[in-house]
């Protein structure tokens, strides 16, 4: 069983305050925001937003939004200077320099739009059900549908995605189906090649997330402080938040304890500098 991430404060506070750098990642929907019924009204609370903003400022710290939403859409929601976004489960990645979408999942984008078509036609007759085509990944909501068609929602996604070719995959998430190109990149492999390209190897990484394929970067992050959001599941995370009302008070947790660092170390310098004069 995971710890609750509340209560181990003082023992990430010292990784914390021992840490060069610090990649914190999360992803957007339920971990963020609430789950709402339409994505598009998932909105950042001007809290929230307020303690992301700051902790985006804070040298020392890179921030990574990381979502199963397109990367132009996250960026849309999120809105937030000098940080990194990277969108469908990892595949596309920008900010702070660096611009990559993954190949493989590039030359399967006509595959997605066709899927995607498809797909909107085979579930036409069952209201409630909207399939979104994200360009490399696509995405079948049903929030909106009765309960008792789920079971036809999924078997529908599930034929259509596995008998394309080539293959794609088909996970769960929170009223929605996410439908993957098969290839070798997922949330963990993201992390590990923004944490590459930072030529940060040395940061202390931080990861929350809600989502399924959340816990492929749990499992890929062995010596992250890894966080499990939402109601308790099985999870390779060490720990677990309830809900974005706890993710904030962390993060304005995490944001502060870099501040009294950060002034700690300028008081320090000042000291030692006055000394060397005198
Ligand atoms: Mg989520």
């Amino acid at each position: 069983m995971n710890r609750h991430l509340l209560d181990a404060l003082q023992e990430i506070g010292e990784r914390l305050t021992q840490a060069p750098h610090l990649l914190l990642c999360t992803d957007y929907d339920g971990t963020l925001t609430p789950l709402v019924d339409d994505p598009a009204q998932a909105r950042l609370s001007p809290h929230m937003r307020r303690v992301l903003r700051s902790l985006a400022n804070l040298e020392g710290t890179s921030l990574v939004f990381i979502s199963g939403r397109a990367r132009a859409d996250l960026l849309a929601h999120v809105g937030i200077a000098g940080a990194i976004y990277a969108g469908n489960h990892g595949l596309e990645i920008s900010g702070d320099g660096i611009i990559f979408v993954e190949p493989n999942a590039v030359a399967r984008c006509a595959a997605v739009k066709e899927l995607a078509t498809d797909l909107a036609k085979k579930l036409h007759h069952i209201p409630g059900v909207f399939v979104e085509d994200k360009g490399l990944t696509l995405s079948v909501h049903y929030r909106r549908a009765a309960t008792t068609a789920r079971e036809e929602v999924r078997r529908i996604a599930h034929a259509a995605a596995v008998r394309t070719n080539p293959r794609f995959q088909l996970t769960k998430g929170n009223k929605v189906f996410e439908i993957r190109p098969c290839v070798a990149w997922n949330k963990g492999t993201a992390v590990h090649w923004i944490q590459q390209q930072l030529g940060r190897p040395d940061a202390l990484t931080i990861y929350l997330g809600d989502d399924i394929t959340d816990e492929d970067a749990f499992a890929a992050l062995p010596e992250a402080i890894s966080v499990r959001v939402g109601k308790p599941r099985r999870t390779a995370a060490g720990f677990r938040l309830k809900g974005p009302a706890e993710v904030r008070r962390f993060l304005a947790w995490v944001d502060s304890h870099l501040r009294r660092k950060k002034l700690l170390a300028t008081a320090t310098e000042s000291t030692e500098a006055g000394e060397q004069e005198a």
